[in-house]
């Protein structure tokens, strides 16, 4: 099977200089790395778009950060976050995708081409934009969270849940994401502890129905982390319970696993003034596509999906991305 050329070659993609900014003229930007952008990018180049991909601060995105890929249809035995996300990329560049290094710093989507800065220095026009930066864990700010990133120490449970069977964990968190974690735990570990800095619980009624009704399940409230500790893996928590009050006591739980449910945060802050976002900065998708209000812009992955957040239904959204750009493109061109 014949390739496509590399984009060096190709006519609209020679800079040209304008006031100084280098800007250069593309079919269809992809901005992020994870599985959603690198899905885009496969899709998008068979379908012959020259795609140009910037890969942002984390090549490879969130994966990237996860041991072992148990549940990514089509690898029987596992395969390593970054693994995965090498092979990714190597099937992108297969087909011509111009991967690059750089991070997305500023967009304006308000005239055709739309323009995206790069690095604040260089410009792109693009005719269709696939944004794909994917969401970012929030975690408590210790620094044992770094200390133990991953040797205990994980934002996500389906991910890692299954290398805490039969153990004692904890997930710090109230919302419905906290209960989610949770159950899902509570199905693997000997018992899963609900670490809430509140007196309540501000997840859905059902949801905490459920962990309340779990057995192995325990809730810690007005409970806050103040530590971890282990000998080069978590083997247990500091906690201060009611923390500055009169009763305010330091409790140690031991536990082999401590779980961060406290939110995600989508990095949707430069298109802002654009695209049409949720009330937490999820972007807006259009039902059952990958278009956003702005024509010629899509999102796929973790940035419109607060829901799922799996690397295999962002690949499966970053193909919608890429079809849906590639029908944007040819009904344009009449
Ligand atoms: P939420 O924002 O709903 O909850 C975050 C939780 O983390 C809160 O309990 C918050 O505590 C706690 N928290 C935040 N910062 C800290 C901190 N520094 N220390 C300790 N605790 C902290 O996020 P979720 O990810 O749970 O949910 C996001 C959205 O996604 C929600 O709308 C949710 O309903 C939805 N969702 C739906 C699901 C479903 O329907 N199955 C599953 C998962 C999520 P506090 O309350 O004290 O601020």
């Amino acid at each position: 099977m014949e390739l496509f050329k590399p984009m060096d070659n190709l006519e609209e993609n020679k800079d040209t200089q304008k006031t100084g900014e280098k800007i250069e003229k593309v079919k269809c930007l992809i901005l992020g790395s994870g599985p959603a952008g690198y899905t885009a990018a496969i899709y998008a180049a068979r379908a012959n778009l020259r795609p140009v991909m910037y890969e942002g601060l984390q090549p490879g995105g969130q994966l990237t950060t996860t041991t072992e890929v148990e549940n990514f249809p089509g690898y029987p035995s596992g395969i390593t976050g970054p693994e995965m996300m090498q092979d990714l990329k190597k099937q992108a560049e297969r087909f011509g995708t111009d991967v690059r290094f750089g991070l997305a710093t500023a967009a304006n989507f308000s005239t055709l081409p739309h323009k995206v800065t790069i690095d604040n220095k260089t410009v792109i026009e693009a005719d269709t934009v696939i944004i794909a930066t994917g969401a970012t864990a929030r975690y408590l700010g210790l620094d044992a969270e770094q200390k133990y990133a991953g040797s205990g120490v994980s934002a996500c449970a389906t991910c890692d849940g299954f290398f805490y069977k039969g153990k004692d964990v904890a997930v710090v968190g109230g919302g419905d994401s906290a209960c989610e974690e949770a159950l899902y735990l509570s199905n693997l570990c000997n018992k899963v502890y609900i670490i809430i800095r509140k007196t309540f619980m501000r997840a859905s009624k059902i949801m905490l129905e459920r962990v309340t009704n779990k057995g192995n399940i325990e809730i810690l409230y007005e409970h806050n982390t103040k530590d971890l500790f282990g000998d080069g893996v978590v083997e247990g928590a500091v906690l201060i319970k009611k923390k500055g009050t009169p009763e305010e006591e330091e409790v140690r739980i031991k536990i082999d696993g401590f779980f961060l449910a406290i939110g995600h945060v989508p990095n949707s802050e430069i298109f802002k003034d654009y695209l049409e976002r949720d009330e937490t900065g999820y972007v807006k998708t259009l039902p059952d596509t990958a278009k956003t209000n702005v024509p010629g812009v899509f999102a796929c992955g973790d940035i419109q999906d607060s829901r799922y957040r799996q690397a295999v239904t962002a690949a499966g959204s970053g193909c919608r991305a890429a079809l849906d750009a590639e029908r944007y493109l040819s009904e344009k061109v009449v």
